[in-house]
């Protein structure tokens, strides 16, 4: 077993997450994995970094498929016995014309954002290592959703004693009260992105108490973020920051020092603490 530290971001093949992978290559004192659920789109990102002098290593992820994480788990608990540094980039978004029925584009939306980031979390928050760091990539589209959430559900995602199951049951009851056409009247608003990173953000804020409870010893730092508006596929060429501005935040997350005991549980963007 290597004893090596060990970075891995998912969804990194472009955007922010390659911006992430680039900038941990050239600070984080280890290996640092650039995945990809295309194997194609993942190496020619690889190649990228190399042409710049860079390093990164490539294993295969698809978020979206259970089988897919626990490869990635197995393969990173043999050769490492753990793992320093995860970032959860990976994320979609359907484009503000797209004509996709409200439904669809909020099941769609929560099963990779929330329903898959939580699998990977799930899966892999068990092999960090002490003093490990994990990012969850969220947005502030998290808080202005959260804004236009009925006072109850607001309460709800605000709770210091929400449990996991609990959330799992508000984003499943989101995606169920859009098939029936009465998300409006259940109190939520009208992005099915935004709900998805309430998901992210709120998770985020469960396992920093879960790692206070269980591994308080272990120093281990979590956190969910905001890039930023920044210039991906995602949001296009109009947005304010470069995928390395974007990567700021998350990269600061990532390599908190061991002398650090804050920010925990978190939601951070442009490296402060912001109020949830
Ligand atoms: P992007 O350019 O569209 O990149 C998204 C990345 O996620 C791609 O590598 C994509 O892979 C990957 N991905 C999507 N579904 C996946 C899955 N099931 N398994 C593995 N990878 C998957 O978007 P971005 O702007 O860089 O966004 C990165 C993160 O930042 C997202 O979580 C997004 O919500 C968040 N964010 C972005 C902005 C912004 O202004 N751009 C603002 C706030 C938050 P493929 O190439 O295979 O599709």
């Amino acid at each position: 077993m290597s004893n090596v530290q060990v970075a891995v971001v998912t969804g990194s093949n472009k955007g922010i997450g390659l911006a992430i992978v680039r900038a941990l290559c050239k600070q984080f004192q280890g290996d640092v994995y650039l995945t990809s659920r295309d194997p194609g789109r993942g190496q020619a990102a690889v190649a990228q970094l190399q042409q710049e002098g860079l390093h990164p290593l490539f294993h295969q992820l698809d978020i979206d498929d259970l089988q897919s994480i626990r490869a990635l788990r197995d393969f990173l608990k043999e050769k490492y016995g753990g793992i320093n540094v995860l970032v959860n980039n990976a994320g979609i978004a359907f484009k503000v014309h797209d004509t996709t029925p409200f439904a669809v584009q909020a099941e769609v939306t929560l099963k990779t954002n929330f329903f898959a980031t939580r699998n990977v979390c799930t899966e892999l928050l068990p092999l960090m290592k002490p003093y490990g760091r994990v990012v969850n990539v969220s947005s502030m589209v998290s808080s202005s959703a959260l804004r236009g959430c009925s006072q109850e559900l607001q309460q709800k995602f605000r709770s210091d004693s929400i449990t996991e199951d609990e959330l799992v049951q508000l984003m499943t009851k989101f995606v169920e009260d859009t098939k029936r056409g009465v998300h409006d009247k259940e109190g939520w608003p009208n992005t099915a992105y935004g709900v998805s990173k309430i998901g992210v953000t709120v998770l985020s804020r469960i396992q920093a108490r879960l790692l206070n409870e269980q591994r308080k010893g272990d120093h281990i730092l979590l956190n969910a973020c905001c890039p930023g508006w920044v210039r991906t596929d995602m949001a296009g060429p109009k947005a304010t920051k470069s995928p390395d501005e974007g990567a700021e935040t998350p990269v600061y997350l990532a390599l908190l020092p061991s002398s650090a005991d804050a920010p925990h549980g978190q939601f951070v963007s442009d490296k402060t603490v912001k109020p949830w």
